[in-house]
């Protein structure tokens, strides 16, 4: 019998001895404060609370090494009493947040649906862009359109009744990507605007309630004044907002699909480059533990905690600028080649040519350059999908297999024209070297990431050196859930299954056989890059 609590003793007396309760004890009271959100009124769903539920917690850029700086009883005890995957990476492009959500609700690669990153140029050319006004709306029309299945489609296969929710803090197009597609979902999001501090932090005015059209939650949780809350605010309290309103639709709803993006990690990794603030970031992990454990909390106190498939999980890392490359040099090098990045891009390493006809000479001339800090640079054939180096690039096996399989799965008439492979922990940036952060790039600090599975069927203490992808998350879901889900990128992660099916246990054998090497290559080449020894990489089976 699993007997998850909200902070396990062990876990208790470590943090004790470590002083850590100190440091949570402000947020503890914080918490206690809306630990019971004011009922909702209005009607309730005909969805019972029999059968599977699903609780999906993102943790926003954190890197699996953020883990170790303070302790997180409730993360711990779920880690205990589930599957985790130790070498567990995002194993597609872009490694951001709009891809990666798209992903976990679909279970299927970027190159099919259809979201590239934040911005890119569409097969006319034109750009498309989620950062403008309008952009929420656009990205739910594009995982429509694109016509892939999503996660809440699975679950009403069984449960036609049941709510579907994404909810993130600050991010509308975390929750959008999640909860897009099918229109009876709910997504909600706190509008707010983010100011950064001189202290490496972000600030928030006042807070309110936002959705997207046709994804409107109930009025009365929308016009809830417990969620108009007046600024400035700090990262943790966004993160607080966010599980307030998955508390407030829970106690009143009881949606059987809940998504909840996390975001605040990766907000204060970007404004300080994470591992080189670790003050900072200690924060926000015991802040995110204390939200799981209220979330958690509620599936118990409800006694629906043996019936829900819990899922808590990383979009992509976050690497700090512990080297810089000169932007502008490597932008000008491109220039001299006869074309130029796209005028409204915002991305440095994924690159979209005003003339897409010139992406051999682009690539060839920024190799020319001999910068140390870049591994490779690809470029798309024209017209086509397929990506290449130019002729005497220094990259080299294993590691051009890895990024043969990563660039393919965004590969198509969207995805960029140029490819910079940078080293680990290095950023086209003139930052001060160490003070921020960014997860474009492609090394194993952006995609190396958590991944815990834990509910009905699933193996407890199990630690799995299998290399999970965030595309296996919706394969593996339908699976313990007894349906099949065709067309899918991802596979059944049988091994973390109490009585997995002997032929989803092959399949995922296979790949093991496919993966293994890749990620041991993104591993060790980190490693060459950091200059140390490769030890995190030797458990991976290759
Ligand atoms: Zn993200």
């Amino acid at each position: 019998m699993r007997k998850v609590q909200a902070v396990s003793r062990s876990a208790l007396v470590r943090a004790v001895r470590n002083g850590v309760l100190l440091l949570l004890l402000p947020l503890l009271v914080r918490s206690s404060i809306f630990a019971e959100p004011p009922a909702l009124p209005g009607p309730k769903c005909d969805d019972n609370l029999k059968g599977t539920r699903i609780l999906l917690v993102v943790l926003d850029a954190v890197r699996p090494d953020y883990l170790d700086l303070v302790p997180m009883p409730n993360l711990e005890a779920i880690q205990q009493e589930g599957t985790s995957y130790e070498h567990a990476w995002v194993g597609q492009l872009i490694n951001n947040t709009p891809p990666s959500h798209a992903t976990i609700n679909t279970g299927v690669f970027p190159r099919q649906h259809g979201v590239i990153g934040f911005e890119w140029a569409d097969q006319f050319g034109r750009w498309i862009t989620l950062f403008e006004v309008g952009g929420e709306e656009r990205l739910s029309k594009l995982l429509i359109q694109s016509g892939v299945p999503t996660l809440a489609d699975l679950v009403r296969q069984i449960y036609p009744c049941a709510h579907s929710v994404a909810i993130s803090g600050p991010k509308a197009h975390a929750a959008v990507a999640m909860g897009g597609h099918t229109s009876a979902d709910w997504i909600l999001y706190a509008s707010s605007s983010e100011q950064a501090t001189p202290e490496g932090s972000a600030q928030y005015s006042d807070v309110k309630p936002a959705t997207v059209p046709g994804h409107e939650p109930p009025a009365e949780l929308l016009q809830n004044r417990a969620l108009y809350e007046p600024g400035p605010l700090g990262p943790e309290d966004l993160d607080r907002w966010a599980v307030d309103a998955a508390l407030m639709l829970l106690q009143r709803y009881q949606p059987r699909l809940l998504m909840v993006n996390l975001a605040e990690a990766d907000v204060v990794g970007h404004a300080t480059g994470g591992t080189t603030n670790p003050e900072n970031m200690s924060r926000v992990m015991a802040s995110l533990d204390e939200q799981l454990g209220r979330l958690i909390d509620w599936y118990r106190q409800e006694g629906l905690l043996e019936d829900t498939i819990i899922v808590v999980i990383s979009d992509h890392g976050m690497v700090p600028n512990e080297r810089n490359v000169e932007p502008n040099a490597i932008f000008k090098a491109l220039n001299d080649s006869g074309t130029g990045r796209h005028p409204n891009a915002t991305a440095r390493t994924h690159i979209w040519l005003t003339d897409p006809s010139k992406g051999s000479e682009a690539a060839e001339a920024i190799s020319t350059l001999q910068e140390p800090a870049i591994l490779g640079v690809y470029y798309k054939e024209p017209g086509g999908s397929n990506y290449l180096l130019p002729p005497g690039s220094r990259l080299e096996e294993p590691m051009r297999a890895t990024l043969s399989y990563l660039l393919s799965t965004y590969a198509g008439p969207t995805s960029p024209d140029l490819v910079i492979i940078l080293r680990e922990n290095t950023l086209l940036a003139k930052w001060p070297e160490g003070s921020h952060g960014l997860h474009g790039e492609i090394t194993w600090g952006t995609q190396h990431i958590v991944f815990t599975l834990y509910g009905p069927g699933i193996e407890e203490g199990r630690v799995s050196d299998y290399p999970a992808r965030l595309v296996d998350i919706v394969p593996t879901v339908a699976s313990l859930m007894g349906l099949t889900f065709q067309d899918r990128d991802g596979v059944v992660l049988a091994d973390a299954f109490e009585k997995p099916a002997s032929e989803e246990l092959v399949v995922q054998q296979n790949m093991q056989r496919v993966l293994g090497p890749l990620v041991y290559a993104l591993c060790a080449q980190s490693a060459v890059d950091r200059g140390v020894p490769a030890t995190e990489c030797e458990s991976i089976t290759k």
